[in-house]
């Protein structure tokens, strides 16, 4: 089995690694750690909870002077909530490099409070793209001139929210050309051009096809039409989850759902951009601290955000930016844990469902009752309507109608009633006929097409 001894790396770092219970590389650490070692710049597409924050924060410190009080290395994240991820995965290595100064400038915390203590530099600085630039470039708080690495994490994300303004403005001022390393849960081809002038690196760890890790299995629940609430409270007595995140796309609902599980008792809290910033940051220590079974949120948990130990990930709705799915997803099944991803939807509701199954999602199917989710053996396909009327309904109870109005008569003649009831019999039997005939007349044209490729 791999270790990280077989990379180049200190002893000290290993020592360091297997003291904090990091005994084997993951396969994108295997693939990054050497080759950022030999400070390549590099792209990298990886499977959230695959262990990319250590594939880069190993080689960045192995390279970091610890003996140079200078910036040598700066990690730019797309929101404070990843900054500051990051940051308590770096912060530790401190511990066993002595000099080794950790810090994190993100709008969580005033600007005078990052500016303080700056007289001694950190080697490594991790932040928001912001507040980087207002320190960094406004102030001229740091000289940026040793900066060996710069990492991009989440790349897409820093896209999609315009911050490549304020990246362009960090990486003009550094001035020598660094080491890039890029890590983004998609590369379409608009990020790959904005990228262009950072990195000519070819080299693209790819964690796979599957957008989140392989362990997630991958369900879409039919709850009818009993409603999200009501069919959130079933499916949560039926399958006690050890540690789920409710995900809804619209805050209100995130926090109807929390009130309603709220009254019922359930150890759960919620997480969304109704919170304050304090109380974000109280909240996920909570969950990190294991302190809830249900955390019910918005999207602004499905990015990158490590929570340890989720089982279960429910989606009572799918975002309209569907990529988020893959994000909500990737929650579970994280470090090679098993997870499940179960999608809620009813009939009048399969688009995103749809698309995602064409994108390759690999789903199966339930159905939610009062007290059981059973496996449905249809699922999107459309569920055949039994209809109850025969082919010829119409016309034969015309030609019977008809035949009853020729033979009314006042008079009641003997055997009246049972010739006329004869006479509706045959007109049955004939209509009978001619259904069977047409249903033998489908059946050989099916044939038919089947047997000439029609199908
Ligand atoms: P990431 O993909 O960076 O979000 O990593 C997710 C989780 O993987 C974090 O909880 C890390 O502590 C954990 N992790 C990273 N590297 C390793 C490793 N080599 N062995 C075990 N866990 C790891």
């Amino acid at each position: 089995m791999a270790s990280f001894s077989a990379f180049n790396l200190s002893e000290r770092m290993v020592s360091a690694l297997n003291k904090m219970g990091y005994q084997e590389p993951s396969p994108v650490q295997s693939s990054i750690i050497p080759r950022a070692l030999r400070g390549e710049s590099l792209l990298c597409q990886s499977p959230t909870g695959s262990g990319k924050t250590h594939s880069y924060l190993i080689p960045i410190i192995e390279r970091i002077d610890v003996n140079l009080p200078r910036l040598q290395a700066l990690v730019v994240c797309p929101s404070r909530e990843l900054a500051r991820q990051v940051y308590e995965f770096a912060k530790p290595f401190e511990k066993y490099y002595q000099r080794l100064k950790v810090r994190l400038f993100t709008s969580e915390e005033d600007k005078s409070n990052n500016q303080a203590g700056l007289t001694s530099a950190p080697q490594l600085l991790i932040g928001t793209p912001g507040r980087l630039k207002d320190i960094l470039i406004d102030e001229y708080a740091l000289d940026l001139h040793g900066i060996k690495t710069l990492v991009l994490d989440e790349a897409d994300m820093l896209m999609e929210y315009g911050y490549f303004d304020d990246v362009d403005a960090i990486y003009t001022h550094i001035g020598s050309t660094p080491q890039v390393l890029v890590f983004s849960a998609t590369l379409q081809q608009g990020l790959k051009q904005q990228l262009a002038k950072y990195i000519e690196s070819d080299f693209l760890f790819s964690g796979g096809e599957d957008k989140t890790s392989g362990d997630v299995s991958h369900h879409l629940v039919d709850i009818k039409h009993v409603g999200n609430e009501a069919a959130l409270k079933n499916f949560l007595k039926i399958r006690n989850p050890y540690l789920c995140l409710v995900f809804a796309s619209k805050k209100a609902d995130v926090r109807a759902i929390y009130e309603s599980l709220r009254q019922d008792d359930y150890a759960v809290t919620m997480y969304s951009g109704d919170l304050e910033t304090r109380e974000r940051r109280a909240t996920l220590k909570k969950i990190k601290e294991n302190r809830y079974q249900i955390i019910v949120c918005s999207d602004l948990l499905s990015r990158g955000i490590d929570i340890q130990d989720v089982t279960d990930v429910i989606s009572i709705d799918l975002p309209s930016e569907l990529e988020y799915y893959y994000h909500r997803a990737g929650r579970s099944g994280r470090f090679g844990k098993k997870g499940d991803s179960w999608v809620f939807y009813n009939a009048d509701n399969t688009k995103r469902a749809k698309l995602l199954l064409e994108q390759g999602v690999k789903f199966d199917y339930y159905t939610l009752g009062k007290d059981e989710l059973s496996v449905d053996p249809v699922g999107l396909a459309k569920k055949k309507k039994y209809t109850t009327k025969k082919p010829f309904e119409g016309e034969e109870a015309t030609e019977i109608k008809k035949l009853k109005a020729r033979n009314k008569t006042d008079k009641v003649k003997p055997a009246y009633k049972k010739k006329l009831n004869w006479e509706v019999e045959r007109v049955k039997n004939k209509y009978r006929r001619k259904a069977i005939q047409k249903s033998v007349n489908r059946a050989k044209a099916r044939k038919y097409s089947k047997e000439n490729g029609d199908e």
